[in-house]
């Protein structure tokens, strides 16, 4: 039924034939069931290049110009996905938020490529356990034989496809590139976790050929700048490479009071070597200084020093408003100061701040977002837990990233008291404000002055 559906919906989108190429413009469709928003927006990297409202049949449509091949991301507040557009393509997306990356169907032109790219999505997602659980224990010629073998299974799917299918060769590169990072980047991070899984007092001495793709690597492709696993590798890479480099040269360097700094900095300065494409660049420094800033312990003079050292080799970084304040935030949110003063609205639509939320009592600040159900079930078993744990204070949920109403049907269908419950609208502000890396933090405060502004609700 769905699939007749849809095939008509594309019919009547795109004319005729949905793979036929006959202008540069470029037709991309598509059908929202359960929206969280009423708006699409379409960025390439970080720029936005249009967006489209949602019709009362929860329908869009971008008719764009011809616009550059390449990887585009769209954005469905607050999701987000990948899609890759060719000159004259037609394609459609159907996709159920509650589900998002699990429901999503490409059709129509290039549809084999954006559907096995979403594939390769989610089999990382699940591969990545696979690895943490069984495989960074193995022996590294082990290891390097299972990942061949993952490896080699998408490779063939990939070459099957584009003898199937008409795929471009930028289409067939960005695909590939895909599956090498991804698989390299495991390479990055296995001499970290076996040490660990296996209690081995010293890394294990890997074969010559354990990094042979390293004479390989692209720093500078500006079409991989924007694509996840492309970045992920590039972030393992560069703390593997901060690492050896440090073990080997610097004698005491990676102990004491010091540690943190002296080791972001030699990460700054390799990135700072290596990448030469702006974007990346950028990108990469701005995961330096919140890996470095959210690290909160380290003394403010050593802060000082390296937010001199970024300023010195990452200039005009396009990142640097979002970084300072991050800092400032980290500032405000130390001991002894009031909790930031942002308002929230009440189960019963009565907008109140933190500040006159904490008052007078002792208060854990909890936050989750409606989108991802199994990770709320989890917070809320865990506040459970904390009641006993703590049961002079007033445990307060805050709800982000989820339409208010969806937000009251969800706490309904918990059997929650909304009494504790708050919700935001503004994600982004009291993300930044809070500082919440990860969401999992809690804020505690006796009389709406901060206690621990950096606590978690798993380790409380
Ligand atoms: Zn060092």
């Amino acid at each position: 039924m769905n699939r007749i559906l849809l095939f008509i919906v594309i019919v009547l989108l795109v004319g005729c034939s949905s793979s036929k190429k006959d202008s540069d413009r470029i037709l991309f469709a598509g059908e929202i069931v359960n929206p969280t928003s009423n708006q699409v927006v379409l960025f390439k990297g970080g720029k936005k290049i249009d967006s489209a409202q949602l019709d009362y049949k929860n329908r869009f449509k971008f008719n764009l110009p011809a616009i550059e091949n390449g990887l585009y991301h769209f954005n469905l507040s607050p999701e987000y996905q990948y899609v890759y557009l060719e000159k004259g393509d037609s394609l459609m997306v159907r996709l159920n938020t509650i589900y998002f990356d699990e429901s999503l169907v490409f059709s129509g032109s290039n549809e084999e490529l954006n559907n096995f790219q979403l594939e390769l999505f989610l089999s990382a997602e699940e591969e990545d356990g696979a690895m943490y659980s069984q495989y960074y224990e193995l022996e590294p010629e082990d290891f390097l034989k299972k990942i061949a073998s993952l490896k080699n299974e998408k490779l063939d799917r990939l070459n099957e496809l584009k003898t199937e299918s008409a795929m471009s060769q930028g289409g067939y590169e960005l695909l590939m590139s895909n599956i090498e990072y991804s698989y390299n980047r495991y390479k990055e991070i296995y001499p970290f976790q076996h040490k660990r899984k296996t209690s081995e007092e010293i890394m294990h001495d890997l074969p010559k050929n354990f990094y042979a793709y390293r004479d390989n690597i692209n720093y500078n492709n500006p079409n991989l700048t924007y694509l996840r696993p492309y970045y992920d590798f590039m972030k393992a890479h560069f703390g593997n490479l901060s690492y050896m480099a440090c073990a080997k040269g610097c004698p005491n360097g990676n102990s004491g009071t010091g540690k943190q700094l002296h080791f972001n900095k030699h990460k700054l300065h390799l990135i700072d070597s290596l990448v030469v494409e702006k974007e990346l660049r950028d990108n990469l420094f701005r995961n330096v200084a919140f890996d470095y800033l959210l690290k909160k312990k380290d003394e403010p003079e050593n802060t000082e020093i390296f937010l001199k050292e970024f300023k010195n080799v990452s200039k005009n970084n396009m990142h640097i408003e979002e970084i300072k304040n991050l800092y400032q935030g980290i500032l405000n949110l130390q001991p002894s100061k009031v909790i930031p003063n942002l308002s929230v609205i009440s189960f019963d639509k009565e907008i109140k701040t933190l500040t006159e939320i904490g008052k007078d009592k002792k208060v854990l600040f909890y936050f989750w977002s409606g989108t991802n159900k199994k990770q709320y079930q989890e917070i809320f078993k865990r506040i459970e837990v904390l009641k006993d744990k703590r049961p002079d204070h007033e445990l307060v949920g805050i709800n982000i990233k989820t339409d208010y109403n969806d937000w009251k049907v969800i706490l309904k269908n918990l059997d929650v008291d909304p009494k504790l419950q708050y919700h935001t609208e503004n994600f982004k502000e009291l993300t930044e404000t809070l500082v919440l890396y990860p969401m999992n933090k809690a804020i505690i405060t006796d009389n709406a002055i901060i206690v621990d502004g950096f606590s978690n609700i798993y380790y409380n």
